[in-house]
């Protein structure tokens, strides 16, 4: 049985059980949540009336700015899950970065664009991972395969998440196919993507409204690599104004939601969109030890990466690759 903050509140208890939940990753992010929303919509034109999407956490704000934009209802937030719960994993593969009790769930299916973590299922499932910028892109592919064009509204999540992920298709993760099915969502949606994705950065990635805190948590990962439990962030800015002002405290709290977290490294990501690099704040016992990991020298902290906007392809497998040696 799952209890969701958004029921209890509404006073209408525990869900029931028979439900399937389409859920991405904890720390939720504009595709994990825009992927849920929209196979859960397209299980629905399927016939398939129980799938409900959710999302592990509370929502960022560019994801909110994205659903209000579409006026799509927020989805309920899925805490934890006991079980045998039917669920279907979106944007993510390792139990580490799903919902509590996710590992006791029965998988169904998972939809996803990151490399396989790791994961033993009792029965056989659906498994769709392909290397392509977003899960969104896939699930838009799905929607076509099946005979069904997305409404407005879907397609315009569709393709928020897509231009959220490939950061307006500047990451290296972004793929032709990504190109493709985005100009077929903006038609639908009746938007221009890269004056689209540029208006919804500018709204979401102002400094001044967000906390220390926020900036850790709203797009945390955590990851094994070699021995260690590490955990990146990332936060997405355009133009680093006002950063200065808020880098040591910052560092501060990172240092401290590491200790909270006991995570041998956590670093996070301030990446400016304007200038495409990444200057990576490194907190642990021995931050150079991260630095090395990319052939630098940790300067005040951080790690300086011209040139990097992707966590997945130009930072996660470096710092693996390194502390797995
Ligand atoms: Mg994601
Ligand atoms: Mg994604
Ligand atoms: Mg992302």
């Amino acid at each position: 049985m799952v209890i969701s903050k958004f029921r209890k509140k509404k006073g209408l208890g525990v869900i029931m059980s028979d439900k399937i939940y389409v859920v991405g990753h904890k720390s939720p992010d504009t595709d994990s949540v825009c992927s849920a929303i929209a196979l859960a919509k397209l299980k629905e034109l399927m016939g398939e009336t129980n799938v409900v999407p959710c999302s592990a956490g509370k929502l960022n704000k560019e994801t909110e700015y994205v659903l209000n934009f579409y006026g799509v209802a927020i989805p309920e937030v899925l805490e934890s899950v006991e079980a045998k719960q039917k669920l279907i994993l979106v944007d993510h593969n390792e139990y580490g970065q799903a919902v509590a009790g996710a590992d006791q769930a029965t998988l169904v299916q998972i939809v996803d664009h990151h490399k396989v973590g790791g994961f033993q299922t009792a029965e056989p499932l659906y498994v769709r991972i392909e290397p392509v910028g977003s899960t969104c892109t896939i699930v838009a592919q799905c929607f076509k395969e099946k005979g069904f064009t997305p409404d407005k509204a879907i397609a315009g999540i569709l393709l928020a998440a897509i231009l959220s992920d490939t950061v307006i298709f500047k990451s290296p993760t972004c793929t032709e196919l990504d190109k493709t099915v985005a100009a077929e969502l903006a038609a639908i949606a009746g938007v221009e993507p890269m004056a689209w994705g540029i208006g919804m950065f500018q709204a979401s990635s102002s400094l001044a409204d967000r906390s220390n805190q926020s900036m850790i948590e709203e797009d945390l990962k955590a990851f094994t690599m070699g021995p260690h439990k590490v955990g990146v962030g990332q936060v997405s800015l355009m133009g680093l104004a006002g950063f200065e002002d808020v880098r040591a405290s910052l560092t501060a709290a990172i240092e401290a939601h590491r200790v909270a977290q006991e995570m041998r490294y956590l670093c996070l990501m301030i990446t400016d969109i304007l200038t495409d690099a990444t200057e990576l704040i490194v907190t642990g016992d021995n931050p150079e030890e991260v630095a090395k990991a990319f052939g630098k020298e940790l300067v005040k902290g951080s790690v300086d990466l011209p040139g990097v906007l992707s966590r997945k392809k130009q930072v996660v497998p470096q710092m693996t690759t390194y502390f797995s040696a």
